[in-house]
């Protein structure tokens, strides 16, 4: 099969809403009346954020998924894409369930895959995506303002305690396991979240390295700080389960001075999931005080739960309080894939 066939085969469908699509030497395209374009690159690399066996359908579904999640958090209306694809050969049943969970959910939110590239190569999946929004109304990360409120979408910490079980580094459950599995291998991008806030977040981000790195993104921007309750963190019914039987102290003494360390299931791994973990694909934004009854409203529609999670104060950093409004001890986590 030729590279062409390849394209036309697995990455061709039909772009009613582009002035022109796959096939020609660039796409070409035109935002609606009023907006502007919104546009975002994930890369995905075989090895660092997933592993050669995964399964192709829901490596499509991730591949979309992080980038619409980029759309999401500026508030923007996702319309087209493009994929950058390096492949070690060209293996029919592998691009045809890779592309059938790509288009899935594209199909979901409107996507058009409008042009790209296929090259031969080390697995490597690169998306470029194409939103719109009215300038004025697009969520940025610089926005957030002294008593605004900290919010956060779903539940945090999922996918990362998927993780650790499959790094050993956690004994779940079967049934645990297939619940969490879900959030790191089919995160739901929140863009209707995204479109809902618009006109009412004051700053936003999306949660893919962590809840403090991310959240640290938009205080530094903004040039605020933050207080969190760390008891109005939302974790899934597994999570939970999984902090409650050790019992531990969540707060004093220093990082590594919990009876749990080293434990498989310790409150360090669990904090961690929470606070540090990533893949989450949440998004955490900030909004006045006066907005709160019309942000429940919006969870209500939706059918999304948004926690209240803190506040933003004056200067800089985040501090996370316990029950008893200690502040815990947090070393500096995060992703960061030069350090
Ligand atoms: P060029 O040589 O001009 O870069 P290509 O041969 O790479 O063009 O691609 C031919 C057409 O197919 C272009 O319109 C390009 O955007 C599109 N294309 C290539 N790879 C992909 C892909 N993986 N998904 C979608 N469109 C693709
Ligand atoms: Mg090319």
């Amino acid at each position: 099969m030729s590279e062409f066939d390849l394209i036309r085969r697995h990455f061709t469908r039909a772009t009613p809403g582009a002035l022109l699509g796959v096939g020609d030497d660039a796409a070409l395209l035109q935002a609606s009346a009023g907006n502007v374009l919104a546009v975002s690159t994930d890369m995905l690399v075989c090895g660092t954020h997933f592993l050669p066996d995964a399964d192709p359908f829901l490596l499509g579904h991730k591949t979309l998924a992080v980038n619409l999640s980029d759309l999401a958090a500026m508030g923007a209306a996702p319309r087209w894409a493009t994929l950058a694809i390096a492949l070690p050969e060209a293996d029919e049943a592998w691009l045809a369930q890779f592309s059938a969970g790509f288009f899935a959910l594209a199909q979901q939110h409107g996507v058009e895959l409008v042009g790209g590239d296929t090259t031969r190569g080390p697995l490597n999946l690169c998306v470029t995506i194409f939103g719109e929004v009215p300038v004025q109304q697009a969520l940025r990360r610089s926005g957030a303002q002294v008593g605004d409120e900290i919010w956060v979408s779903g539940c945090l910490g999922d996918a990362a305690l998927a993780l650790a079980h499959l790094q050993g580094r956690i004994a779940l459950s079967a049934p645990q396991f297939a619940a969490c599995a879900a959030a790191l291998h089919q995160p739901q991008p929140r863009v209707a979240l995204g479109l809902a806030l618009r006109g009412s977040a004051s700053s936003a981000i999306d949660v893919s390295d962590g809840l403090l790195a991310d959240l640290g993104h938009i205080l530094e921007a903004s040039q605020v700080g933050a207080e969190i309750e760390f008891d109005a963190l939302p974790v899934s019914a597994v999570l939970r389960k999984n902090i409650t039987p050790l019992n531990p102290p969540l707060s004093g003494g220093k990082p590594n001075s919990s009876p749990d360390k080293g434990r498989p299931g310790g409150v360090e791994l669990l904090q961690q999931c929470i606070l540090c973990g990533g893949d989450d694909y949440e998004l955490c934004f900030t909004a006045p005080a006066a907005r709160h009854a019309q942000l429940l409203n919006i969870a209500t529609q939706l059918g999304l739960p948004l926690a209240c999670i803190g506040k933003v104060v004056a200067g800089r950093g985040c501090i996370v309080h316990d029950a008893s409004g200690n502040p815990l001890n947090i070393e500096a986590c995060g992703y960061d894939h030069f350090r």
